[in-house]
């Protein structure tokens, strides 16, 4: 999966949410989040983010972030 991390808060672009194939962004309290069980990895959102919040679970410190952005995804 890929997970949105705390650089995307009060970010004020979509860019990723447009591109996603799935639609399994979701809305967190001040940023947005991704769902890691909707997430297909296919990496497109990642270069789209103007503010480089967006990682791949495979790189190192992303674990809590990927219970963070479930805990919001599971919200809705
Ligand atoms: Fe959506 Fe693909 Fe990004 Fe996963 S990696 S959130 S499926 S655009």
């Amino acid at each position: 999966t890929y997970v949105v991390q705390d650089n995307c808060i009060a970010c004020k672009y979509t860019d990723c949410v447009e591109v996603c194939p799935v639609d399994c962004f979701y809305e967190g309290e001040n940023m947005l989040v991704i769902h890691p069980d909707e997430c297909i990895d296919c990496g497109v959102c990642e270069p789209e983010c103007p503010a480089d919040a967006i990682r791949a679970d495979t790189e190192p410190g992303t674990e809590t972030w990927v219970e963070f952005n479930r805990k919001y995804a599971e919200l809705w």
